[in-house]
């Protein structure tokens, strides 16, 4: 499976004059997520807003098509958001609306912030406890570890896949086949995954997935989507709703939607979901295997520069670490080392304790610099940044 590395940098202009390895902060969008975007604008400025959205509702509606072929679902199990946060939101508050004192959550050591904060809040509303599967010997959760902490309070299993701190990649599938054993529903936040590597919710087992637009899957900011399989879905009451998730049918009566949209709301950016299915098609077209095999080439070859320079430290996790590279520099801070970088430049990302504190406090880890080459990178690239790198050595 090859890919064709001229396009790809053809239709990410921005790599003429910078080096982009901020992937798993913000990708640069390529020309026909853009072209889609300011088109779909300038109908919106042309005819209204209403008008456009009637034009062009074959395009938008086969968004959640796209979204299905990407993730595996099907598209009533899909709900477009407009961001990850929210897509996780939706599904973990409808979840927690039934714990009870003593119901467990059982996530893993390097769990988001953002998620992390609201099982904190949830557990002081409700007192269920959250708890931490342990890691294996390489840093990862360990599935063994999951299944002996299963008991009959465990009312949910919420782990992020690839944390957006360093190369993790968590045994997703494995975590699945746990939860399924036990009937335990299970949230697995797939933000850096998506676009990076093939995600398929029958393979994975998952329940409830979420996943964001602007990271490796490279469509507009504020963007983003949530699985939810069926069967559970179907009995979820979101734990807010409005008139598009629950038509109001009768003065004292209100009728859920019968598909995922029932975590959705009315009114949405019409341009960044018509550019994040672009976004889903572009991605599908060039092939996530071989998008996947680049990325992990790149971000290896990063790792095999950075760790032969004295003073610094590669901090990635994991058998098979994808295409998130942490790591940090003698003496040097993260903000200055990024903010240099970005005078030369090179566009890479940090990562502080704070967004992923658990794994950040057991680890004693520093801010990170945190680069994530994408397949549209060179080799070239790679070598522009460790040497850059090694002259602030
Ligand atoms: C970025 C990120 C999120 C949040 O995504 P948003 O689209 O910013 O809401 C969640 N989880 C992980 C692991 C992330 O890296």
């Amino acid at each position: 499976m090859t890919l064709d590395l001229a396009r790809l940098r053809t239709e990410t202009p921005g790599v003429a004059h910078r080096v982009h390895l901020d992937n798993a902060g913000a990708s640069p969008m390529p020309t026909p997520v853009l072209d889609a975007m300011t088109a779909y604008l300038r109908r919106e400025s042309e005819i209204g807003g209403y008008e456009a959205a009637t034009e062009l509702a074959a395009r938008l509606d086969g968004v959640y098509d796209s979204i299905a072929r990407l993730v595996g679902g099907a598209r009533d199990e899909i709900a477009l958001t407009e961001n990850a946060t929210v897509a996780w939101q939706m599904a973990f508050y409808a979840l927690a609306t039934t714990f009870k004192p003593g119901d467990r959550i059982l996530t893993a050591r390097a769990e988001y912030a953002a998620n992390y904060v609201a099982f904190l809040q949830v557990a002081r509303r409700t007192g269920a406890v959250v708890e931490v599967v342990p890691d294996d010997a390489d840093g990862a959760l360990d599935p063994q570890a999951l299944e002996r902490m299963i008991d009959g309070r465990v009312r949910l299993i919420a782990i992020t896949w690839v944390p957006t701190n360093g190369g993790l990649v968590n045994p997703a599938a494995a975590v699945g086949r746990v939860a399924r054993a036990h009937g335990i529903p299970y949230l697995l936040d797939a933000c850096q995954a998506a676009g990076q590597m093939p995600v398929d919710v029958e393979a994975l087992g998952c329940d409830l997935l979420s996943a964001t637009g602007r990271k490796f899957l490279r469509g507009p900011r504020g963007s983003g989507f949530l699985y939810a399989r069926r069967d559970l879905m179907r009995r979820l009451e979101p734990a807010m709703i409005d008139h598009f998730a629950a038509p109001w049918v009768a003065p004292d009566r209100y009728e859920l939607r019968p598909d995922a949209r029932r975590f959705e709301s009315w009114e949405n950016n019409y341009a960044a979901r018509l550019g994040l299915g672009v976004a889903v098609d572009y991605a599908l077209e060039i092939g996530i295997e071989a998008i996947a095999v680049r990325c992990q080439a790149l971000a290896g070859q990063l790792r095999r520069s950075l760790s032969g320079i004295a003073g610094v430290t590669v901090h990635d996790l994991g058998r098979h670490p994808a295409a998130i590279v942490g790591f940090s520099l003698d003496g040097r801070e993260a903000g200055p080392v990024k903010a240099h970088l970005a005078g030369l430049g090179i566009g890479v990302g940090s990562s502080q304790p704070s967004s992923t504190l658990l794994d950040a406090t057991a680890r004693a880890l520093p801010t990170l610099v945190r680069a994530s080459p994408h397949a549209f990178n060179t080799e070239e690239e790679i070598e522009t940044l460790a040497a850059a790198i090694r002259a602030l050595r």
